[in-house]
Formats: structure tokens, C-alpha cells, sequence
């Protein structure tokens, strides 16, 4: 086997100890001296870049969240000057405030590296032609892809997401060998290849999905369609520069994750506190040479755990197991983040609307993602309103979340349940079987 061009930037355990503490002192001096907010919350939390000394010091660190992100609009957690930061993502938020990130040319330089790594851990090289079905623009999946993709020398086809005519014409015309997108959107290409009577004629050899679970029956289903194609599930969030923050490897045991760029944690989501290897939890992570905006101990809301052991390819770089759901109430629909309060504020701006809905997210029998909006209408509101009064809500919320649901029922004042507690709003069956 060839040497890795994308190699990790260590060979032993004890290499790797000793880069993720010089990582860490820097970069919690960086944000110290870089950031008024990071400043005070280190000061808050008593410490000063002095105290990491150990990587066990980390535990003596604040967290930062996504507020922290949001309260900094519009350059938030900034800690270099602008004339250092040469590019902005935003991610998909839709809570109302966007999260912009800002980057410098090593954050780029650094992001299109480990990127290439997953490729190159894929098996993606100069003889593979990438069709990157993901959106391009201010969000950072397009842009990763086709940058990691130019970086491992393989020919990039920037078609982007839907467009399914083109998609197809350029499987089988340009022989794309590589598909990226979401598994929603390599589960609709497979039944399309299938559909159109092109299996024959389409060279598809490998699956790069991200942005969303997905389950061991949709895998299998996406794979046979395609005649056997390899899937590679691929990690990642804006916040922690992009997608490509791991990649599966060709032996499918879970994901390796790049712990020469940043220090995995998986927390105890009530009391915050580390968890063993093996142990399901909350994801957090701290970035080792992030310039523009460095990540001290970032609670993603994701839930995985760390895999004990070595992986069966031999490769030092450890692995975590494919994300299992999320500690908050956001979901994911058609790879977008979603809360259910969002949905919440655009019911609750239509006066003849009550303060109850549901939220229901299944598969149809092709498997592809159905969300179905259940919502009460306000006392003594009559029914007779509700088919075009569903219409306006189902543009509005496309206008808005940027998905449009399948369906958003209007029932009587009354009809669905109440709780004391919490209500339960999203019910989501999308998965049904194992995702590890
Ligand atoms: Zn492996």
C-alpha cells in the first residue's frame, strides 16, 4: 500500500499526547489574547493559559456553545484582525441568528488537508471522477468537497444538489466514479439509476454521504441499487471548519476522526463530566491550530462515543461511532437543522393558529424523509379555513426552514394532548433498525 500523501501527524500514541498538549496550550493562549469573550470566560472559570500544563487540564476549561456563537454576531469567538481572515461560512441554522464562522488562509490550507485525508482514506484519487451533489455557497459543504476533492488530484464534478436529469446525465456521460451528498439524496439517485434502466451505463463505485443518519437497511438498499457501490459516511459542522472532520474507513467500523486537529470528549450530558471510552455522550471538541475561531471545549449536542482499541486497517487515528441522535430537540430534515421552535414561531404568527402542533418525520415507502406538521387551530376557529390557511403555512415554512413539508394538518382547538410537562413535538420514525 502507498504511503499516505494526507498522513495523520503522528505515528504513536505518545506522539499524539504530546501534539494535542502544544495544541492546546496554544490554543488557549491564542483565544486568551485574541478574543475579548474568550478572555472573560477563561477568567470567569479562573483560569489563564499557564494552567494547561497536562492534557488533563482541559477538564478546567469552560465550555463554549452555540450561544457563544450566536450573542457574538456577526463575527463571533473572532480572534484574529480582519486582515487575517480571509473567507466566511455560515451554517444552516435556522434559530434566526445564522452562525457565521471566519477563517484565515492556515484554517483553509489546514480544513482542505484533512478533507483530502478522508478522500484519500476513502480510496479516492487522481483516476476518480467526484460528482459533489452538496450545496455550494456560503455553507461549507460544497466547498469542502470540491477543495479536498482538487487536493487528492481527482476530477471534480460540481453539480450540486437536486437536479436530478443532470445528475443522471452526468453519471453515465462524464462516469462520475464518486458520489457526494446526503443519504436522502443517494438513496433518490440510486432509485433514479434504477428507474431510468441506466445501472448498466453508470460507473458509481463509492458513496460519500454526510449531513444526516441514516440507517443499516437505507445503506444496504443505496449499495444494492447501485450494484454493490461502497458507502463512506462523512462527519462534520461548520463550527469545527466543515464536513470532513473524519470519514468511515474501508473497513466500515465506525468513523476515525482527525485527533492531530482537534481533542475529542464525550461528556455526561447532565453532569458534564468526561466519559470513559465506549460510553455514550455528548460530543464535545477543542480545536488544536484553528486561527480565526478557535473552539475551546464546544458542546456540538451530538451523541456518539469514542471506540476502544484499534481499527482492523491499522491506521492510528482513533474512531468514534456514527452520530446516534442529538441532546437537544433540533432534528435534521433533508440536511437541514431544524428546531421545533422555529416551526413553533412561524405557526404562532398566523392569528387563527393555537399554540399545539406536532411534528412527525417518517419514510415513505421508497424511504424518502416525510415531514408531516400537525397543528391545532385556535379556539372557535372553524375548519373551513383550514385547506388554504395549510397552503399559505407549507410556502411559509419553505420560505423560511428552506423544506417544504409534506403536509401540515389543521385540526380543531383541543384535539391533540396536553402535558404539564414538556409536550413531546417531534416524533420522529425515521430511523427503525441499527445505525453503528
Ligand atoms: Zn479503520
Amino acid at each position: 500500500m502507498p504511503t499516505p500523501r494526507f498522513a495523520p501527524l503522528f505515528e504513536t500514541e505518545t506522539d499524539l499526547k504530546s501534539h494535542q498538549l502544544d495544541g492546546l496550550k496554544w490554543t488557549v493562549a491564542h483565544a486568551y489574547n485574541g478574543s475579548p469573550v474568550y478572555r472573560e470566560k477563561l477568567g470567569a472559570a479562573g483560569v489563564s493559559p499557564n494552567d494547561i500544563q497536562t492534557l488533563d487540564d482541559i477538564r478546567k476549561l469552560p465550555f463554549t456553545t452555540a450561544d457563544d456563537l450566536r450573542s457574538g454576531y456577526p463575527f463571533p469567538l473572532r480572534c484574529v484582525p480582519f486582515k487575517d481572515v480571509i473567507r466566511i461560512h455560515s451554517s444552516s441554522g435556522t434559530t434566526g441568528t445564522r452562525k457565521n464562522l471566519c477563517y484565515t488562509q492556515k484554517d483553509v490550507d489546514d480544513w482542505v488537508h484533512f478533507f483530502a485525508r478522508a478522500y484519500e482514506m476513502a480510496g479516492v484519487g487522481p483516476e476518480d471522477r467526484v460528482q459533489i451533489a452538496v450545496g455550494y455557497g456560503v455553507w461549507t459543504a460544497g466547498m469542502g468537497f470540491q477543495l479536498g476533492c482538487e487536493k487528492v488530484g481527482a476530477l471534480a464534478l460540481p453539480v450540486g444538489p437536486g437536479n436530478v436529469d443532470m445528475q443522471c446525465q452526468f453519471l453515465v456521460d462524464l462516469e462520475a466514479t464518486v458520489l457526494c451528498c446526503t443519504a436522502s439524496m443517494g438513496l433518490l439517485m440510486a432509485e433514479e439509476v434504477k428507474r431510468r434502466g441506466i445501472k448498466d451505463k453508470v460507473r458509481l463505485k463509492k458513496i460519500i454521504y454526510g449531513s444526516e443518519r441514516s440507517s443499516v437497511s437505507m445503506r444496504r438498499k443505496i449499495s444494492d441499487l447501485l450494484g454493490g457501490a461502497e458507502l463512506f459516511d462523512i462527519p462534520g459542522l461548520t463550527e469545527l471548519y466543515g464536513p470532513g472532520t473524519g470519514i468511515e474507513c474501508p473497513d466500515h467500523d465506525c468513523i476515525h476522526y482527525w485527533s492531530d486537529y482537534y481533542i475529542l470528549e464525550i461528556l455526561d450530558p447532565d453532569t458534564l463530566e468526561p466519559l470513559p471510552d465506549g460510553e455514550w455522550g455528548e460530543m464535545a471538541v477543542t480545536t488544536l491550530c484553528k486561527e480565526a475561531v478557535p473552539l475551546i471545549r464546544y458542546r456540538t449536542r451530538d451523541i456518539t462515543r469514542i471506540l476502544p482499541g484499534s481499527c482492523t486497517c491499522g491506521t492510528v487515528l482513533p474512531r468514534h461511532s456514527r452520530i446516534k441522535g442529538r441532546t437537544d430537540d433540533m432534528f435534521k430534515f433533508r440536511a437541514v437543522n431544524i428546531y421545533p421552535s422555529t416551526i413553533d414561531a412561524i405557526l404562532s404568527g398566523f392569528p387563527e393558529m393555537g399554540s399545539e402542533y406536532q411534528i412527525h418525520l417518517s419514510r415513505d415507502a421508497s424511504e424518502r424523509g416525510v415531514m408531516r406538521i400537525v397543528a391545532e387551530l385556535g379556539e372557535g376557529v372553524g375548519t373551513d379555513i383550514a385547506d388554504d390557511l395549510s397552503k399559505t403555512l407549507i410556502q411559509r415554512i419553505k420560505k423560511k426552514v428552506l423544506v417544504t413539508p409534506s403536509a401540515v394538518e389543521l385540526v380543531p382547538y383541543g384535539s391533540l394532548p396536553r402535558s404539564e410537562r414538556k409536550s413531546q413535538r417531534v416524533f420522529d420514525t425515521r430511523i427503525q433498525d441499527s445505525i453503528v
